[in-house]
């Protein structure tokens, strides 16, 4: 059937949640009255309610005309998870105006700067810093041309003296962490995350009183240091949960750190600080990156215009999708800020920051958080291959993605979610006034 995008309509909206990639992914297509279905997701460990209850405002709409959508369900996304749903249909409607018209997204966006992307993948490591630094560098074996790592006090949880907080707090904190890790989800349980746990998981940085000793300092040097003498100093590394520390003990982590020339410490603050990032800026000469829970770019402006950021890392599920990602680009290269983009879901959202990361002349690699599992390539047709650390940029139309494997779907399927792609007909009739004045 020939498409006729100026008629094109969505006619509904439908979800598959899969586990073990390696987090929840709530999968999203978005049908038309062409035949033609978009692809899209909500953030990981999200829900897939911010979502559908979007479904109502959007029916009837041409999909094509992605801004207007965006604009109208904008209100509907907030902070982190939150944005999930807004962002999932922002990136489904792009893929649909791509195949509608027959275009990549990157050639909607602009075109292009690069015709592969770079990823980094997070690597995990028991052991010490040299343990790390072997499996970085097997990483490097592959590849991958960039590293990121975590660096901060859950490797001094069990290490006598290296830190000091209200006597019982860091215990409590490894009596709830045993509880909600040994659940399926860990953290994102639900089940695991009520009550007094919710309470302790949920303290910010300057609230924990959790402050490291000179001794935990000097573990946390050492650890950087066996990372650095197993892997050199040649390619970048980048450090990931630090922890809930205050902004002082971030000061002192972060000057111990600067001769391990960092790519960046990632969120050491909670992202709303900006005035403490200032602090920490100018007494660490070791950049420092944030974004992967603001939503929108003018949530990102105040903390560009401070001057404390060397790199802005926002996730395209939490950004504002597609084109919002794009403009927080442009925007951090007015400041002369380098983009990373954050992603720990699909090969669909994989995909929408892929087209983003080439039309964006700032960006500098993409975050791939499942190069250790081994079927999450394939839940696209065609396969996601990485190749030597990076991603080709397709050049097919939409996002690239052909079809999604069905029978593997089926196969990962949440346990809370048995069926895929299921009638979501409770979600038509949902309505409120949306208007924002009066
Ligand atoms: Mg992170």
């Amino acid at each position: 059937m020939k498409i006729d995008p100026s008629q094109l309509k969505i006619t509904d909206v439908r979800f598959a949640d899969i586990d073990g990639a390696p987090k929840r992914c709530t999968l999203i297509k978005v049908y038309t009255n062409q035949g033609l279905v978009g692809y899209g997701e909500v953030r990981d460990a999200s829900s897939r309610t911010y979502a559908a209850m979007l479904k109502s405002r959007i029916l009837g709409e041409n999909p094509c005309n992605v801004e207007k959508i965006f604009r109208r369900i904008k209100q509907f996304g907030g902070d982190s998870r939150q944005a999930g749903g807004v962002c999932g249909l922002e990136v489904a409607c792009w893929d649909l105006a791509g195949k509608a018209w027959g275009v990549p997204v990157w050639q909607l966006l602009g075109g292009r700067f690069r015709d592969r992307v770079r990823v980094y993948c997070d690597t995990d490591s028991e052991g010490g810093g040299r343990d790390m630094g072997k499996a970085l560098k097997e990483r490097m074996a592959k590849g991958f041309t960039f590293l990121k790592m975590d660096l901060g006090i859950e490797l001094l949880t069990d290490v006598p003296g290296a830190l000091s907080a209200p006597l019982g707090f860091l215990e409590k904190m490894r009596e709830y962490k045993h509880t909600v890790f040994s659940t399926p989800h860990g953290s994102i349980d639900p089940r695991a995350m009520r009550g007094e746990a919710y309470d302790l998981f949920n303290t910010a940085h300057p609230f924990t009183g959790i402050h490291i000793t000179e001794k935990g300092l000097d573990f946390l040097e050492k650890y950087m240091a066996d990372v650095r003498a197993e892997v050199g100093y040649e390619i970048p590394i980048a450090i990931d949960h630090l922890g809930h520390i205050p902004l002082e003990d971030c000061i002192k982590l972060g000057r111990r750190l600067e001769k391990y020339n960092l790519a960046w410490m990632e969120d050491p603050i909670p992202w709303q600080m900006t005035d403490q990032y200032v602090r920490l800026a100018n007494a660490t000469t070791t950049p420092l990156g944030t974004g992967e829970d603001i939503y929108l770019k003018e949530n990102f402006l105040p903390l560009l215009k401070s001057g404390a950021l060397a790199v802005v890392h926002p996730d395209i599920l939490t950004a504002g999708g597609i084109l919002e990602t794009k403009k927080i680009g442009d925007l951090a290269e007015e400041y002369g800020v380098q983009m990373n983009i954050h992603m720990a879901e699909s090969p669909i959202a994989c995909l929408a920051a892929v087209h983003v990361a080439a039309a964006t002349r700032n960006f500098m690699s993409l975050e791939i958080h499942s190069v250790d599992v081994p079927w999450w390539a394939d839940l696209v047709n065609p396969r996601l291959e990485i190749q030597d650390g990076y991603v080709a940029v397709p050049n097919t139309p939409g996002l690239g993605i052909e079809s999604l494997n069905e029978p593997l779907i089926q196969e990962k399927l949440h346990a809370d979610f048995p069926e895929a792609w299921a009638p979501t007909d409770a979600w038509d009739k949902e309505w409120a006034n949306d208007r924002q004045w009066s």
